[in-house]
């Protein structure tokens, strides 16, 4: 190939002292000193605004107006619909090259002059620290970007063979129509990788974000646009689901769905999509990664520090509003005294508050709604006999939405919060009996009707081995050793089944496979 393949993009480690440290916390002040700014919609070549303003505060200090946002209406959802595709033809005639002159710019704008703004962005909307934003809205967005562009060489380089007298060629045409994206307040990098994604292979997209993502995705439009996006390419606007839905869902050129968030809406979506289907042109493809109920499974022969620190960074980091978090753990008996111990300690550890401090590992939890759920559940498990919370169990949204960090042990492995998704930081542990692994194993393929990601720990390769079989369809993304979070792009293609996903691999070919309409062409000479 002509790309060579891309290295990840370096974390920055802010170490205290350090100077990236300083121009980090300079960029968090400045945005948070800054008047309110007025984030507007972006549909073809307009700023739109309208009456319908809706406030933009930080989910750790939720009294605080950082901006406004437009709320649009169904009629904002048609003029991007006709932007996109007003912008379809001349997009797709560009030559490959071009296209990925765009994105690789815009990860390189990231990488260089906007990486402190973008990282001070999403620690303020999304209430994230100042590495787990570094890990997010700056190295995995380049890294996604940069390896879409290595993929898409690696796809359209894909030709089929040829016999004498015949030349077979196939040509990578985007989708007949145009993507619709929506986008998750938790990753940054996904939200700016949907509508990337689709763009990149050719298509046009109308790229709806969840509200409380809408001041981290403006600044990811305008660094797209800084970096040579055509107008009406991606077309981002701020309206209500259900209103932009009737116009999408509706329209014969809908031809993709390319969506990231819950399990429920992602059913309603394929639901109305289905009852629609006569009306569009082309079969629409639809791409969901949605929900999980992940999980940590440890064997007899684990190591029991490897073990605590393993729940305790994938089940806490981002307050576990990740569809990747562990949120329920199988520890056997031998090892449960040592692991509880260490556990309790380093969750005890943790500082909770506002990510300008960072050394406070925990942050809010991203808005009023999710800490009303979060802490319905909190209460309903200090309300069981068949459950104990032995680490946090408290709450506060007096100032911000912050819960803390909670453990849970239960003695009923089908208990409620071993089985649903919280999307917050509370994970549930069941203690089994040292001997029953193989029945463990069973229980964890069969307790959830989610399959994104899971963990076995063990030093036992026998172990490994029979986990890895037994779970074969239990997680999308398996770790042997390591907690369930932390997909690389490049290194480890995300993404699961069951109620999961369309598992069509985000950071890969596979996905980038879904935005192209191949037409196979036959010469005979
Ligand atoms: N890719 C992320 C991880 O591996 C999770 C993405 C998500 O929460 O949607 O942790």
């Amino acid at each position: 190939y002509q790309i060579p393949f891309p290295e990840n993009e370096p974390i920055f480690d802010y170490a205290p002292g350090s100077m990236e440290r300083e121009k980090l916390q300079e960029a968090f002040k400045k945005l948070m000193d800054q008047d309110p700014i007025d984030v507007p919609m972006y549909i073809g070549d307009k700023e739109v605004r309208t009456e319908n303003k809706l406030p933009l505060s930080p989910p750790f200090d939720h009294k605080k107006i950082i901006g406004h946002y437009n709320r649009g209406t169904a009629e904002h959802a048609k003029q991007a619909i006709d932007a996109a595709l007003k912008a379809k033809d001349k997009w797709a005639a560009l030559s490959w090259e071009q296209r990925a002159s765009i994105f690789l710019k815009a990860a390189d704008l990231i990488a260089g002059p906007y990486r402190y703004e973008m990282n001070a962005t999403t620690m303020i909307a999304q209430s994230k620290n100042a590495y787990q934003s570094e890990i997010d809205a700056v190295c995995e967005l380049i890294d996604f970007l940069r390896f879409n562009v290595y993929f898409m060489e690696e796809i359209y380089s894909n030709q089929p063979g040829s016999s004498s007298g015949v030349w077979n060629r196939m040509e990578y045409r985007p989708l007949e129509g145009f993507v619709f994206c929506i986008t998750p307040f938790n990753f940054t990098a996904i939200a700016g990788n949907l509508p990337a994604s689709a763009a990149l292979m050719g298509n046009v997209c109308v790229w709806k974000c969840a509200d409380s993502q809408i001041y981290s995705a403006n600044l990811i439009m305008k660094i797209f646009k800084e970096a040579g996006l055509p107008d009406g390419v991606i077309n981002l606007i701020t309206v209500n689901g259900p209103d932009a839905g009737e116009v999408v869902f509706k329209h014969r050129d809908f031809a993709g769905l390319h969506f990231t968030g819950s399990t429920a809406i992602f059913k309603g979506l394929w639901k109305e999509i289905g009852q629609n289907i006569d009306i569009y042109r082309s079969y629409p493809r639809i791409v969901g990664e949605t929900g999980g109920k992940d999980f940590i499974v440890a064997h007899k022969s684990a190591n029991p520090d490897e073990v605590a620190v393993a729940i305790a960074r994938g089940a806490f980091e981002f307050q576990g509003q990740k569809c990747s978090a562990a949120s329920r753990a199988y520890i056997p008996t031998n090892i449960w005294d040592t692991v509880k111990k260490k556990l309790v300690a380093d969750v005890n550890s943790f500082k909770m508050g506002a990510p300008s401090d960072f050394s406070n590992f925990v942050n809010a939890v991203i808005d009023k709604r999710a800490f009303d759920k979060i802490a319905g559940y909190i209460d309903f498990i200090k309300e069981q006999d068949d459950a104990e919370i032995i680490a946090g169990g408290n709450y506060d949204d007096s100032k911000g939405y912050f819960i803390e960090p909670t453990v849970v042990v239960t003695t009923n492995p089908k208990f409620r919060t071993m089985c649903e998704e919280i999307f917050g930081p509370v994970i549930t542990i069941y203690v089994y009996n040292e001997n029953d692994f193989e029945k463990t194993l069973k229980l964890v393929d069969e307790s959830s009707e989610y399959a994104l990601t899971g963990s076995i720990i063990s030093r036992d390769r026998y172990a490994i081995d029979l986990a890895t079989k037994t779970l074969v369809n239990a997680a999308g993304n398996f770790y042997i050793n390591d907690k369930p979070t932390g997909a690389v792009v490049g290194q480890q293609p995300f993404g699961g089944a069951r109620g999961s996903g369309t598992n069509d691999k985000a950071g890969s070919y596979l996905n980038l496979l879904r935005w192209v309409s191949p037409r196979t062409i036959k010469e005979t000479f």
